[in-house]
């Protein structure tokens, strides 16, 4: 296939090294119909990436295949991976019970627990790239395209940039969306032994789920991997102290017969979305684009995304067309990482089996405060209509079939399911 965008796509940087630019450096390997084209991968080997991020969905199965050419089977024992069909969600809602989002079709489609590190590892494999040690000071857009600004190297033009740093240091009202609608900004990650056993002849097969559990401070995922069991309290550090929270950590992990712990690392998090996502010459992706607290995984899913949109619409585009496809192609990112954040914060509307501090924050404080948040005239795109539309449909006695296919960042089915289960 012609690809009109190809000629005007010749240096291509990655900037970053975390799952969202390992996931670029090899989608741009992959899908560059030239072979001569040149692709820089620059991280700073001092800043560590952030190495959490073990829950996807399952588009990432048939990429991951489609990426390294290698058979699904050894992809997930490379991963250390189990076949994740849902989140099982204990004590959340009003109907005090537990219940699962499953992916659709229900038990047919799955998506992988996985090693972060191992996903980096497999992904590098796969691309072709100069590899630069070196800070980033800078990127600025330059004529028909964009510049790196080294610290201690001469600065580099580029066709296009993959800017996958991270988080953003600070939030800035002019740039961000902040999303804080969902009530949590910290992670206390701690590993475990697996119960999950390697099989010794092939993947396994066994069905797995990411347990979302509700505890007074917030709420607990447990990952299962082959390699270690992860476990992971996300609460408020505004509202918890970081002890208190820990306490009723030990507590919940002595309940679930674990041990043994191995401490791994506590996070602050921000919740938002980047206002400028993507402008022609500079696409943020992963946690540079945005972040949401990880109760339904959508930051992988999220970077696929970002990727997959810029790398198709500059390769098969002609470059005309840029300057006039960049704010649709920003106002599609930017809306549909808004819908994400309005799913995983509509989770908290009804509560939990706790009546704690937390839990009346969430549902009485912080969810309110979406409609402002999400307001589309602040926000220049249509999310929160979107999300209303979903919420009316689940609200009709029946659904008609014309509507079964719609989305609002995730599909139908899983707005269904959530409902029931939460009882909103
Ligand atoms: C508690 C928690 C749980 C999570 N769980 C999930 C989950 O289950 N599923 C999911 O999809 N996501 C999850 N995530 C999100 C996860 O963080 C992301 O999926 C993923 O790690 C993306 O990170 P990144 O690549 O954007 O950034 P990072 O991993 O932070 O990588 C940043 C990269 O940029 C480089 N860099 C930074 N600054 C510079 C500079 N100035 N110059 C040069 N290089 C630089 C660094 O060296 C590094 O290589 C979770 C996040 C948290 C906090």
């Amino acid at each position: 296939m012609i690809q009109p965008g190809s000629k005007s796509l010749r240096k291509i940087a990655v900037v970053g090294r975390g799952t969202a630019g390992s996931l670029a450096a090899a989608s741009v390997t992959c899908l560059h119909p030239d072979s001569d084209h040149e692709l820089h991968h620059i991280y700073d080997s001092r800043i560590p990436v952030i190495g959490v991020g073990e829950g996807s969905w399952p588009s990432l199965v048939r990429q991951l295949q489609e990426l390294t050419d290698l058979p699904h089977e050894t992809v997930q024992q490379r991963l250390k991976g189990t076949r994740k069909y849902g989140v099982a969600f204990e004590g959340w809602g009003r109907r005090n019970r537990d219940f699962t989002h499953y992916f659709t079709p229900q038990q047919v489609s799955y998506a992988y627990h996985l090693s972060a590190d191992l996903m980096g590892e497999l992904l590098q494999e796969s691309t072709r790239a100069r590899h630069i040690d070196a800070k980033v000071l800078d990127i600025e857009r330059v004529e028909g395209g964009a510049q790196v600004v080294f610290e201690d190297r001469a600065p580099e033009r580029y066709d296009l940039v993959f800017d996958a740093r991270g988080f953003p240091r600070e939030l800035d009202p002019g740039r961000h969306i902040d999303i804080s609608f969902i009530p949590t900004n910290t992670a206390v990650i701690r590993r475990c032994p697996p119960v999950i056993k390697d099989e010794r002849y092939g993947p396994v097969l066994q069905h797995t789920y990411t347990r979302a559990v509700a505890r007074p401070h917030g709420w607990v995922f447990v990952i299962p991997l082959t390699a270690h069991t992860s476990y992971g309290y996300i609460f408020n550090r505004d509202l918890s102290g970081l002890g208190e929270v820990e306490a009723d950590f030990d507590d919940f992990l002595e309940a679930d017969g674990m041990s043994e712990f191995e401490q791994r690392a506590v996070i602050p998090f921000p919740n938002f979305v980047h206002r400028r996502i993507y402008d022609g010459a500079v696409a943020r992706i992963g946690n540079a684009a945005a972040f949401m607290e990880p109760l339904e995984a959508t930051a992988i899913v999220s970077a696929q995304l970002q990727i997959g949109m810029v790398l198709h619409t500059r390769l098969n585009r002609s470059p005309e067309h840029l300057e006039r496809d960049a704010p649709v192609v920003n106002r599609f990112l930017v809306s549909n990482m808004l819908c994400y954040g309005l799913f995983v914060g509509w989770h908290y509307s009804c509560g939990s089996r706790y009546d704690s501090g937390f839990w009346c924050h969430a549902r009485d404080c912080a969810w309110p405060q979406h409609r402002k948040a999400a307001d589309p005239e602040l926000v220049d795109c249509a999310a929160l209509g979107k999300f209303d539309e979903m919420i009316e449909l689940m609200n009709r006695p029946v659904i008609d079939k014309a509507d079964w296919s719609r989305m609002c960042a995730v599909p139908l089915t899983s707005y269904a399911q959530m409902s029931q289960g939460l009882g909103c």
